[in-house]
């Protein structure tokens, strides 16, 4: 509201005295300028509203054609968002006072205008407007907001939340509002260090910034990024706090596939090569490290793997690794590392096993693959696997030293007529 633009008023006032009083004092006034144009009933206040645009209403309640409160609320309805001044008799405070709940925005008693009172009245009145305006404006925005916004009081009480916060957790705002917000999605996921480390942070006035787990409403589980921010005062004490929250469970499950990927080997969800390496130098390193560690590794090969192929195409090929892989799995402990070295070589470290526990494996293994049938229209397919082992031995230099040893058992292996394990005498 720029102070020197001239205020339109729609004064509706039935009684010609009173009407003038205001005209005066809106007239004589230094404080702005003031157009008063001047009804005498609602029904030709509407005529005007509808005519011309119009800043304030000036509203006597006791009209012709309308009395009270009636007034007030048909006065409402006419001129949408343009703020309404009650203009009231004297004594009538409580009245007035009932009159703000039914739509005005400030009430002035007649004849008690002061020097430039009713002028001020108007003033604020359009300044509250303007502000309410803004406020709406901001709300809406904030609604429209893709992320997840909740404003909570001091002691962390949920005094405002979005349609997205709803869309987040499952709550819609009106069941939020009166909730701590992590109480209302608490996974359990995180310790109570987790929320004391949040707190000290934030009660020392600082941001707060951090991904969890959190609980819906349904009781499914995402993964939140969600910013804290402090509100102080003027004083510099914290009256609010304003939460953001953005749900990044497709971000975390994207993170957790790439990981995958570039740990398995596509075809069989075995690890890859890489991988393997990697952890049989960690198993080497243990056992050099601890004096009675134990680890063994199995080299396994596919017999006439390539046979098949030739014969009954790659489709096949693949069904075989596929099948054999999952007996794999099913054989290994967690612990364990099976994995796809390449074509049909397989090899699966046995972490913290012995000899006997790693030829019982072996053999178990062995017999399953060989149970193995594939349908194919040119009659069953079935496989063998030759297998060579080897201990991790506490003076082997690198993962090669063991890979070698149970690469030449599994050469045995396979010279001595395959679907066999052949143990490394080294
Ligand atoms: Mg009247």
């Amino acid at each position: 509201m720029n102070p020197r633009e001239t205020i339109r008023v729609l004064l509706v006032e039935d009684d010609a005295g009173d009407a003038h009083l205001v005209k005066m004092k809106l007239g004589q006034t230094q404080s702005g300028r003031f157009d008063v144009t001047w009804t005498q009933s609602l029904n030709e206040a509407q005529r005007c509203l509808a005519a011309s645009p119009f800043d304030v209403l000036l509203l006597d309640l006791s009209l012709p054609d309308s009395e009270g409160l009636a007034t007030v609320r048909s006065a409402r309805e006419m001129a949408m968002d343009i703020p309404i001044v009650v203009l009231s008799g004297r004594g009538d405070t409580d009245f007035a006072l009932t009159a703000l709940e039914a739509g005005a925005v400030d009430y002035m008693v007649k004849g008690d205008f002061g020097y430039d009172g009713l002028a001020r009245v108007i003033r604020y009145s359009l300044l509250r407007a303007e502000m309410e305006a803004r406020n709406n404006l901001l709300i809406a925005a904030l609604d429209a907001a893709a992320n997840g916004v909740v404003i909570t009081d001091k002691a962390a009480i949920i005094i405002w939340a979005n349609s997205a916060f709803g869309r987040l957790t499952g709550y819609s705002p009106e069941e939020a509002v009166g909730n701590n917000p992590n109480q209302l999605t608490k996974s359990g996921m995180q310790d109570a260090a987790f929320y004391q480390d949040m707190w000290a942070n934030l009660m020392a006035g600082q941001h707060w910034r951090g991904e969890l787990i959190n609980k819906r409403k349904d009781g499914s589980l995402y993964h939140e990024e969600l910013s804290i921010a402090p509100v102080k005062n003027g004083a510099g004490e914290i009256t609010h706090f304003i939460g953001i929250k953005e749900d990044v469970t497709e971000r975390k499950e994207l993170e957790e596939q790439l990981q995958k990927l570039a740990s398995t080997d596509p075809l069989t969800g075995l690890f890859n090569r890489r991988v393997f390496l990697e952890r049989l130098e960690q198993e080497r390193a243990k056992v050099a490290r601890l004096p009675h560690y134990v680890a063994v590794l199995l080299m396994l090969d596919l017999d006439f793997f390539k046979r098949i192929n030739d014969n009954y195409g790659h489709a096949t090929g693949d069904a075989v690794l596929k099948a054999f892989a999952e007996i794999t799995l099913n054989n290994s402990r967690a612990i364990d590392v099976p994995a796809r070295l390449g074509g049909e070589e397989f090899a699966i470290l046995l972490a913290g096993a012995d000899k006997n526990d790693a030829m019982a494996m072996a053999e178990r293994l062995r017999e399953q693959v060989a149970a193995i049938v594939i349908d194919h229209e040119l009659g069953p397919v079935q496989i063998t696997v030759s297998i060579g082992a080897a201990t991790l031995l506490a003076d082997d230099r690198d993962g090669d030293a063991v890979l070698h040893r149970a690469d030449s058992a599994l050469y045995e292996a396979k010279d001595r007529g395959r679907n066999q394990t052949y143990w490394s005498c080294f």
